[in-house]
């Protein structure tokens, strides 16, 4: 079956990045500051975390304390998901793409992908990026889709979307496996106390079929795939964080690369650091973003912070698929 929206469809043009902005400049704490221990989980947890939980000396933390999500617990956040946007007023803000594309001189395509901060306008953000010389800049605007309820079947390794949820390339194409039925996306965290990536990688490793891990400023292991989350102060060119994907079009077409940029020069107001880690995260597993305003993978930072249950569906689902 497919449930690819005709816009995915098209989508080639992959896209990656994800920026978001606000407010006045802060002086936070850049990639190089303490990192004072984290010893409380993050929205989405139903077990205890490890006590204490520190950011800074994690190499490979046991992801066996935040076990795979049941198939009951899916259903279940589904059919919440669903009950909550049916309830919540229609959707007429359209969702915005907004990505910069570059062919590197071996062949691979570059994409970044941007989700913007509240407030910021599109047009300008865009600019700015034009202005920095960035290549290829893309401004997309979607109207709202009228939701895709799709129900729990196997999926084809070309379909695109379950319920709100999008994959970020259509026909799916994914990181490479090095090898293994499905790839190992380490995140090699070098980001500032502020980002709570820790929180995001155990959220998203409760997907079945995710193998994801954290460690801290450090990834010399083989076979996996190194992934790189760094914050600083960028300014306020309109995003607060991107996400930067590289693909091997020409060939196998999967993803091989992913850099992780958080921008400490928007203080949180009406999102919140952990709605921007978990999203950017988001993307790296190659989800797009899900076309209901109300999810952590909405084009603009919003205060959600939960994965919901047809992002992780679509992951599921997806990376059941041989290839
Ligand atoms: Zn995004």
């Amino acid at each position: 079956m497919s449930t690819a929206t005709d816009h995915v469809k098209n989508s080639a043009a992959v896209a990656v990045a994800a920026i978001i902005a606000i407010g006045a400049n802060l002086a936070l704490t850049g990639p190089a500051a303490a990192h004072p221990t984290i010893t409380k989980a993050g929205v989405g947890f139903t077990s205890t975390p490890p006590t204490p939980w520190p950011k800074a000396t994690s190499p490979l933390t046991n992801l066996a304390d935040f076990p795979k999500l049941t198939e009951t617990q899916l259903a279940t956040a589904i059919s919440k998901e669903r009950a909550e946007r049916a309830a919540t007023p229609a959707q007429t803000d359209p969702l915005v793409e907004l990505t910069t594309q570059e062919t590197l001189a071996d062949g691979r395509t570059r994409v970044s992908i941007y989700s913007l901060a509240p407030g910021a306008d599109p047009e300008k953000v865009a600019d700015s990026l034009r202005a920095q010389g960035k290549k290829n800049v893309q401004l997309v605007r979607h109207t709202p889709a009228s939701p895709i309820e799709s129900g729990p079947q196997p999926m084809a390794s070309t379909d695109c979307a379950y319920g709100q949820a999008r994959t970020l390339s259509c026909p799916n194409a994914w990181w490479t496996n090095l090898g293994r039925t499905n790839p190992v996306v380490l995140f090699n965290d070098h980001s500032g106390a502020q980002w709570p990536v820790t929180d995001a990688v155990y959220k998203w490793n409760r997907t079945p079929n995710i193998d994801s891990w954290y460690t801290w400023n450090n990834c010399n292991q083989s076979n996996v795939h190194c992934v790189d989350v760094t914050s600083g102060s960028y300014g306020q060119g309109g995003w607060i964080g991107y996400t930067e994907t590289t693909w091997n079009w020409g060939t196998s077409g999967a993803m091989f690369d992913a850099y992780v940029y958080l921008n400490d020069s928007y203080p949180p107001s009406t999102f919140t650091r952990n709605n921007v880690v978990t999203h950017e995260l988001g993307h790296v597993l190659g989800l797009n973003h899900n076309q209901w305003n109300g999810d952590v993978m909405w084009w603009k930072a919003n205060m959600r912070e939960d994965i919901g249950g047809e992002n992780p569906e679509l992951l599921r689902q997806v990376y059941s698929v041989d290839r």
